[in-house]
């Protein structure tokens, strides 16, 4: 299916451009399986790639010209000039690909222009990255077209500075990160401080296991600047606290710090998340590194707890695809990614799932929501040219 995919990217290209591209790239969408909220805070976060991908084929320029075009949107080839590029232009969806360009020679390295064809199956705006997949699929062709020599933290460190800067979207580290480096069977535990990084095993299928994504279809309006609400609480708690960043509170000091900050309960409540989150991230690391990923079904589960009354961004259809699930025998649920909709997942036996989605289905029904749409995440690789 993949091979069949590289091909039709090719061949549009080859239509829309009159010639072969140089090649194919191909970037993942990701989920968190916990560590949520956490990365703007310096603290630990676990995603993992999934076999949804962003393709991209691409051609140099040397005409300072760069063209784009997505088998996803309706519209005609954007052609734009490299000299034009600035942050916070362009409103459209191609501020994503032209950011990296932009991020890229503002970085100083000599990218000259670029034809470029995408398509994708990662569901845009349902919480898996779709920007992410976007923003790396480009930045590693240029890497390797340009022969640049960046390394895959560098190139997630210029999407995300595309995605925040040109875009004007505040996001972490986590995303981009994730679509660069993580490798098929295992979950990415990444120190957001300094970017160093494990890769932990997470063959699900080799324990009879399935991890069921939940797509509630929400897609929360406000969700910026929720996002950057919540971002000014953390940034307030440290420095009340005189860190850093949250990621500097210990564990085992939780009490003692919520203490100083006194009665600001708001506060109070996005550190005891951030606090309690990256002890979740680290119990989950040693569950799966010792061999025991049931275990982390409850780990799981108190994350969305922890994400639904002290973070407080979780939404009702979220609760319901976390309640029903439990309640038809999951071995732990909660929300991923920013919140107030978008996608859950589900850790459970593989012979529970029909019985699982089947209950989380008519759940939705009952309650009058859409429809949710539901799939099965396989941890797959990371970025990679494919021809
Ligand atoms: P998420 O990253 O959770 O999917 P975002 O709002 O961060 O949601 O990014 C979604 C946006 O990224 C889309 O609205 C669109 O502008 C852009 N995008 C993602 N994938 C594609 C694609 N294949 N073609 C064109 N634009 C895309
Ligand atoms: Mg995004």
């Amino acid at each position: 299916m993949g091979e069949q995919r590289a091909r039709d990217v090719r061949a549009g290209f080859t239509e829309l451009y009159g010639s072969e591209p140089e090649g194919v790239w191909s970037a993942p969408g990701r989920v968190n399986l916990i560590g949520e909220h956490t990365d703007y805070n310096d603290g630990f976060v676990m995603p993992f790639a999934l076999p949804h991908r962003t393709l991209a084929a691409v051609s140099r320029r040397a005409d300072g010209v760069l063209r784009l075009h997505s088998a996803d949107v309706e519209g005609p080839v954007a052609e734009l000039a490299l000299s034009d590029l600035a942050p916070g232009t362009d409103r459209a969806w191609t501020a994503y690909p032209a950011g990296v360009v932009w991020a890229l020679r503002e970085a100083g390295h000599p990218v000259t222009g670029a034809d470029i064809h995408l398509a994708s199956t990662v569901p845009a705006g349902a919480g898996l990255s779709s920007s992410a997949a976007l923003e790396v699929v480009v930045a590693l062709a240029l890497n390797d077209l340009y022969e640049l020599g960046l390394q895959r933290w560098q190139l997630a460190r210029l999407c995300q500075r595309a995605e925040n800067v040109y875009v004007g979207a505040p996001t972490g580290i986590m995303d981009q990160t994730a679509s660069a480096c993580c490798e098929e069977g295992h979950a990415l535990f990444l120190d957001t401080r300094d970017l160093s990084q494990r890769q932990i095993p997470f063959d699900l299928a080799a324990e009879g296991l399935r991890l069921l994504v939940v797509d509630t279809r929400v897609q929360h309006a406000h969700s910026d600047g929720e996002y950057g609400k919540r971002r000014a609480g953390c940034e307030k708690g440290a420095a009340l606290l005189g860190l850093d960043a949250l990621r500097d509170v210990a564990y085992d000091g939780l009490d003692e710090a919520l203490e100083r900050l006194g009665n600001d309960q708001e506060v109070r409540r996005l550190v005891r998340h951030v606090v309690t989150e990256d002890e979740r991230v680290e119990r989950t690391v040693a569950l799966l590194e010792s061999g025991d990923p049931r275990a982390i079904g409850p780990v799981l589960t108190e994350g969305h707890v922890s994400l639904r009354d002290d973070f407080r961004i979780s939404c009702p259809e979220l609760d319901l695809v976390v309640q029903a699930a439990l309640g038809a025998g999951a071995l732990g649920a909660r929300m991923t990614g920013g919140g107030f909709g978008g996608s859950a997942i589900v850790l459970a036996e593989a012979t529970d799932t029909d019985a699982i989605t089947k209950a989380v289905e008519e759940a939705f029904a009952a309650a009058g929501f859409a429809a949710p749409r539901v799939f099965e995440a396989v941890p797959a690789a990371g970025a990679r040219r494919v021809e």
